[in-house]
């Protein structure tokens, strides 16, 4: 497997990470996951733009966005992956440890790939969530490396035997550790805002694209843990959990305990896309 590094393209298992690599110590950088279908990039573009916006958000200069693009097509080429998933994250530098930004540090890249397949059974029966907590930062807008509260909600998930935690602000349901949360309440979609409290998820966008294409009334606005309970259909998405059903919240059946029409349709939907993308 070939991997990116500060500059490099590298053997994965012999890859090394500079000392002072700010990912290292502080966490400090931004970082994108893309998934390619049958060889082909989906949404590239939209991972890209939200990759150089993140950058900005907390001031790392000097990032190009063909290079980013040029990295990611190189990986996909080198290591033959037609179905998985790329990971690129990009630092503020190589320094020695200071909080303070150094002085002309140029971002370190680093790019690699694994093969994965869509999550087709929990796409099918749907999973398990649990609600907690959100206890993030407030630039939750920025897909930064530093994820501690998201590895920390997620252990929470899998201690109690379920697939993902949503998290709730004063019980208003901002998005899961890794994805973002639907509910579906007589025929209308409900998601939280894109403000600087969930991550806005290109897969969440693609999902409001399809619903506005196909007459899916929705409603970017907060609800509550409790609206959620009494919701007639739950589900969450991500580039790698696509649309995924929620059957289960809190030991509580969603609806009637199994996955909703408005998901199907959605699901169907999200399907044809990538058909459409690989048939090209
Ligand atoms: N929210 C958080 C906190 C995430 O980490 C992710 C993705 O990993 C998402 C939402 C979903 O974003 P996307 O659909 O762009 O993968």
């Amino acid at each position: 497997r070939i991997s990116y590094y500060n500059g490099e393209y590298v053997n994965h298992d012999e890859m090394k990470v500079k000392s002072g690599d700010r990912a290292f110590y502080f966490g400090d950088g931004v970082y994108e996951v893309v998934r390619i279908y049958d060889g082909r990039f989906f949404t590239l573009d939209e991972h890209a733009d939200r990759l150089m916006r993140s950058a900005e958000e907390v001031m790392i200069k000097g990032l190009e966005r063909e290079e980013i693009i040029e990295i990611l097509h190189e990986i996909k080429e080198r290591n033959g992956i037609t179905d998985g998933a790329l990971y690129i994250q990009v630092s503020r530098g190589i320094a020695p440890r200071d909080h303070g930004f150094p002085d002309g540090s140029k971002p370190v890249i680093y790019a690699s790939i694994r093969s994965s397949k869509r999550p087709e059974q929990q796409m099918e029966s749907g999973v398990r969530a649990v609600t907690t907590e959100d206890y993030r930062w407030l630039k939750c807008h920025v897909k930064s490396l530093n994820l501690l509260a998201n590895v920390m909600e997620k252990q929470h998930a899998v201690e109690n035997g379920a697939k993902e935690t949503i998290m709730h602000r004063d019980g208003v349901v901002t998005e899961g550790s890794s994805t973002n949360v639907f509910m579906v309440k007589n025929g209308i979609l409900f998601t939280h805002p894109a403000d600087n409290l969930i991550l806005n998820g290109i897969t969440r966008l693609e999902v409001l694209k399809l619903a506005e294409e196909n007459d899916i009334p929705f409603r970017e606005e907060g609800f509550t843990v409790s609206d959620m309970s009494e919701a007639d259909e739950v589900f969450y998405t991500s580039t790698t959990q696509e649309i995924t059903p929620v059957i289960n919240i809190d030991g509580r059946k969603v609806g009637d305990g199994s996955v909703g029409g408005t998901t199907r349709r959605l699901q169907s939907f999200f399907n044809k896309k990538i058909t459409e993308l690989i048939s090209v």
